[in-house]
């Protein structure tokens, strides 16, 4: 029973994270004005904005004017309804649920940004900033030193890689690795680094093969980096643990 809740809850966020997603790029309010259609600029009630099912009654259609919506809105909102859900799995029922609940949704609209404009707003990284240093004073998870540690290291990886690549990193990337320092620590966020650019060279190499982009495409770095994060943020220290194991016996 509290699965489903902590999904529907997941779904309401979610949808909350699409009017930023498609908003915050072009500098505006997510709380006002309230959700129109993007064809016939039609106020939407609340009947119409109900996560998922408004989109399956209405056969991902417009009510007023028949636009075909994306299927992407129904499917961020699906994501991080799952995504909340596995969190919830890995975490006792504690004030730390809520700081992985904001950081996953904040690496979730970041990626979906990323993926349109292939850039990352700043007011999502202070924001990113912000809330770190707010976790920090009531939902320690890291000490002040670690956060910092994890801010240089990050960033300054990012940093280091955009200078040698000139240009296959972005300024945006580079703040996003130091954020995710501030939640991850040094050591975890090297591990995130590290995954990203595995997932990224696998995406990279299978979209050249399947010809569908050629070497010269950029590939945004963003979603590769918040997925390397997330996975860092929930099993980094059983990923550290089972890879040493190898070493140490
Ligand atoms: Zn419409």
């Amino acid at each position: 029973m509290d699965l489903l809740i902590i999904f529907i809850f997941g779904l309401i966020i979610g949808s909350f994270l699409n009017v930023c997603i498609s908003r915050l790029p072009k500098g505006e309010s997510v709380v006002f004005p309230s959700s129109r259609c993007e064809a016939c600029n039609t106020r939407l009630r609340f009947f119409d904005l109900v996560p998922v099912a408004s989109f399956l009654l209405l056969k991902g259609k417009c009510r007023y004017c028949g636009f075909k919506l994306s299927w992407r809105y129904p499917g961020v909102e699906i994501i991080t309804g799952i995504l909340f859900v596995l969190i919830y799995l890995t975490r006792d029922w504690n004030a730390r649920l809520i700081s992985d609940f904001f950081w996953t949704s904040l690496l979730l609209v970041i990626s979906f940004i990323d993926m349109d404009y292939y850039r990352i707003p700043d007011s999502l990284i202070l924001i990113g900033l912000g809330a770190g240093l707010i976790f920090q004073i009531f939902i320690p998870s890291l000490s002040l030193s670690e956060s910092i540690l994890g801010f240089i290291t990050g960033g300054g990886i990012l940093f280091l890689f955009a200078l040698i690549s000139r240009g296959g990193m972005g300024g945006g990337d580079i703040k996003l690795g130091a954020l995710a320092g501030v939640f991850l620590g040094w050591k975890l966020v090297i591990l995130s680094l590290f995954l990203a650019a595995l997932f990224a060279s696998a995406t990279g190499l299978f979209l050249i093969v399947t010809k569908r982009k050629s070497r010269k495409d950029p590939i945004p770095f963003g979603p590769f980096l918040s997925l390397g994060a997330f996975i860092s943020l929930f099993w980094g220290n059983h990923l550290v643990l089972w890879y040493l194991s190898y070493f140490v016996k």
